[in-house]
This record gives C-alpha cells, sequence and structure tokens, in this order.
C-alpha cells in the first residue's frame, strides 16, 4: 500500500494494520515554504490502533522544516517529531457525540479513499510552533543586531 493510492481509512484503522514510508516535497505542496528539495524526504507512519474502545488511526511523522526565527529573522531547521492517535468516527453524526464527550478530541470521519499525504501534511502544519524561535543563544548575532537597529 502507498500513500499515493488513497484507502479507506475507518477499514485501515481496523484492519491493524501498518505502514510507513516517505513522502517528497512535491507531495506536500501546503509546505512548499517549509520544506527544501534538497532534505531528507518526510517520514511517516501509519498503523490501525484502538483508541478508548475506538478506532483509531496512530500516525507518527518526522520531519525536517524550514522556519523564520521571530527573534532574529533568520532561518533554521527544526526537527518535528510527531505522533498522534486519531480517532475515526463512522460518520459526522458519530464525532459530534465524541466531542461532545470530549471537545478536545482530535478525530477523523471516515474516509472511503483517505488522502494519506493531505494528513501528514496537516499534522505537520499543526506541528509548526505558532512563533518559531532559535532555542536560547543560538540566535545569529548580526541577525539580532539589525533587529535592534530598527
Ligand atoms: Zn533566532
Amino acid at each position: 500500500m502507498s500513500a499515493r493510492r488513497p484507502f479507506d481509512s475507518l477499514q485501515f484503522a481496523k484492519s491493524g494494520e501498518s505502514l510507513s514510508g516517505s513522502l517528497r516535497v512535491e507531495e506536500l505542496p501546503r509546505l512548499s515554504d517549509s520544506l527544501r528539495p534538497d532534505d531528507v524526504a518526510v517520514q511517516y507512519r501509519l498503523v490501525g490502533v484502538k483508541a478508548s474502545g475506538r478506532p483509531a488511526l496512530r500516525l507518527q511523522v518526522t520531519a525536517k522544516v524550514w522556519l523564520t526565527c521571530q527573534r532574529c529573522m533568520t532561518r533554521y531547521a527544526e526537527l518535528l517529531e510527531l505522533d498522534s492517535v486519531l480517532p475515526v468516527a463512522r460518520n459526522e453524526a458519530e464525532l459530534l457525540r465524541w466531542e461532545a464527550l470530549d471537545p478536545l478530541l482530535d478525530a477523523l470521519v471516515a474516509d472511503p479513499a483517505l488522502d494519506l499525504a493531505a494528513l501528514v501534511e496537516d499534522e505537520i502544519l499543526l506541528g509548526i510552533p505558532l512563533v518559531p524561535m532559535h532555542a536560547e543563544g543560538d540566535c545569529d548575532p548580526d541577525g539580532l543586531a539589525l533587529m535592534n537597529e530598527h
């Protein structure tokens, strides 16, 4: 099975199967600003699991993203290692019932033709820090000096 071929998300969640692979930058158009074509591709692993008795997809993603530090305004690479468990509801009504019980639940509605690349892209977009910043002390001194002039 490949990420390029859509598959049934609920069936996969129930099957307990796993699948892993990598995606190229061209397959993740919404991340074109944050990925470099020469980087190692985004790695993913998807497993059908049960979460609180519900069929779920466990999605693990490793991606090197390029962000602009909001302190010194220079680009830097951050390695994202994401691990989410996404319960799969049979339909919209079931999803609403689950969300009523747990408003913070991050769940999906069953999709007979899940686009895995789009799902991986969503997770990376959610995983990117809202205000990206170098670790303390790692800022580019030139960038900082430039910022302080303004
Ligand atoms: Zn910085």
